[in-house]
């Protein structure tokens, strides 16, 4: 299945403005979501019939152009950066996406989360250091078919090998211990994902 062709055929992206943007976040270092992940994304989405998310971590906004084209969502963002923030907003004005994306320009830790309102799906993909405070902060706004996908957890399966450097070992240490606080979380059932950088899917269980 990993055959590259076949990654190729199954990956394609078509869409206009979606491949513009990969290209720009390519040539600019901006660590948007894999085309894998994305799909893995939609699909939940569609399977899940999400209606409503909430995004830690917009970036230029691609995530969440890419999830509001493919189905019919609202979608809350945030982003802390200003730079970042700027371009999202251009980028969502320009795919006519306003009145169904919401950009707030702030850090996700510092939000009133109490005056946001309830999300089927949150996806986390901002700081990955700080992963567990996102769930844990973020989790009081699921509904009752709640799902949070994490973003970014094998980080090309460096995780598993020695790494050298000190900050990035430091951040693998990070994302280490996230994955493992996630997959025993009680509420959820959790299982995460060789996709894309590697994803994290908690479902909220109803019993
Ligand atoms: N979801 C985007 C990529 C996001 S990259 C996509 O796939 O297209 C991660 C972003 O999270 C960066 O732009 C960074 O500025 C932002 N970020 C990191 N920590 C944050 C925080 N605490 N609050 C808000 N944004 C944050
Ligand atoms: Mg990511």
């Amino acid at each position: 299945m990993s055959h590259p062709y076949l990654k190729k055929i199954n990956n394609k992206e078509t869409n206009q403005t979606l491949v513009s943007l990969r290209m720009f976040a390519e040539q600019n270092k901006v660590p948007i979501i894999t085309e894998t992940g994305l799909n893995f994304l939609n699909q939940i989405i569609k399977l899940r019939n999400i209606e409503t998310i909430l995004e830690i971590g917009t970036a230029i906004g691609y995530s969440s152009i890419a999830m509001a084209l493919k189905a019919d969502v609202h979608i809350t963002t945030i982003e802390r950066d200003k730079k970042m923030f700027d371009m999202a907003k251009i980028n969502v004005h320009n795919s006519n996406l306003e009145d169904r994306i919401d950009i707030l320009f702030m850090d996700a830790l510092e939000v009133d989360e109490t005056t946001l309102d309830k999300v089927d799906l949150i996806f986390i993909d901002a700081a990955k250091a700080q992963s567990i405070k996102f769930f844990e902060k973020y989790e009081t706004l699921l509904t009752d078919k709640g799902i949070i996908v994490t973003d970014n957890l094998l980080f090309h399966n460096l995780v598993d090998q020695e790494v050298k450097d000190r900050n990035l070992r430091q951040l693998l240490t990070k994302i280490d211990r996230f994955n493992k606080w996630v997959v025993q979380k009680q509420g959820y059932d959790t299982y995460i994902y060789d996709i894309g950088d590697g994803m994290s899917v908690s479902i909220k269980r109803s019993d």
